[in-house]
């Protein structure tokens, strides 16, 4: 498998990196996932601004431009033409001291690789769980305990998603946002929920307001028995629906007219708007 780490491609076998890197000790690090369609990129630009602004929150500095073109370039080397993602992160530094406090002078690493993703993913069952995590959750930070640890209880319990809520209030999934159709209206909870502003929730958001009722709107667990369809959204997986959640027998439609026609109309934009 192809990688770049500090800027050159490199077989990820080859990569050295010391176990003092902040990324090692501390997960000092932020990152993004661009996914490629046929050989392009996806909303290039919006993950480019959403990895500065993670950066920023952490004070690490980013050339952007560079980032960019470092992703077109492995993908152009790793993905030929097909559809896949580019996984790039950006860590504080090697930094002996382990402390707390960073210097500013520390050295800036980066670390990405390219992967393929599969066509389809079949409808998951989901377990409705506490969210546990921090209180900026719209870092994309690879310090991501809370998710791994609900998901693995999750996945114990025989379920391959998360639902969490925070005061019965539903903020996103393990590795995705969350949508909920009820009759004809489509929402989502509002980014100040504490969640990661999503670029696949954004665009469905963006593009597809005037012709579905989509609203950004609290969302209390209880809309769960009420739902028609509940699926999720993400950049690797695209629109993926939720069939069963676990410990309740709420009925959700594979068919429903309105996520049929959503769905059919996202994949579609996915071929032909970037
Ligand atoms: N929420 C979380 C917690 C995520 O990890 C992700 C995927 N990185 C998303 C939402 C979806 O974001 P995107 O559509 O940009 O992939």
């Amino acid at each position: 498998m192809l990688g770049i780490f500090n800027g050159n491609i490199l077989p990820v076998e080859e990569i050295k990196i010391s176990p003092f890197s902040r990324a090692y000790t501390f997960s000092d690090a932020v990152y993004e996932v661009v996914p490629f369609f046929k050989g392009k990129p996806i909303a290039m630009d919006l993950h480019m601004e959403r990895l500065v602004k993670s950066c920023h929150a952490i004070g690490i500095e980013v050339e952007h431009s560079v980032v960019q073109a470092e992703i077109i370039e492995l993908a152009n080397l790793a993905l030929n033409n097909s559809n896949g993602y580019v996984y790039y992160q950006l860590t504080r530094g090697v930094d002996k001291s382990r402390s707390h406090i960073y210097s500013n002078n520390l050295q800036c690493e980066s670390f990405g690789y390219a992967a393929h993703t599969s066509q389809t993913i079949a409808p998951q069952k989901a377990k409705i769980v506490q969210d546990i995590r921090w209180a900026r959750c719209d870092i994309k930070s690879t310090a991501l305990l809370g998710n791994i640890l609900l998901m693995n209880q999750a996945y114990a319990d025989g379920c391959s998603e998360i639902i969490m809520h925070r005061n019965n209030f539903i903020t996103e999934s393990g590795s995705s946002n969350i949508f909920i159709v009820k009759d004809a209206k489509i929402m989502t909870p509002p980014r100040e929920a504490n969640i990661l502003a999503g670029i696949t929730r954004e665009l469905l958001i963006k593009n597809f307001s005037k012709s579905f009722e989509i609203a950004e709107e609290p969302c209390h667990i209880d809309l769960l028995a009420e739902a028609n369809v509940v699926f999720l959204t993400s950049s690797t997986k695209g629109i993926m629906p939720i069939n069963e959640i676990e410990g309740n027998n709420y009925i959700f439609s594979k068919d429903h007219p309105i996520f049929m026609d959503l769905k059919n109309q996202f994949d579609k934009f996915l071929e032909t708007a970037f």
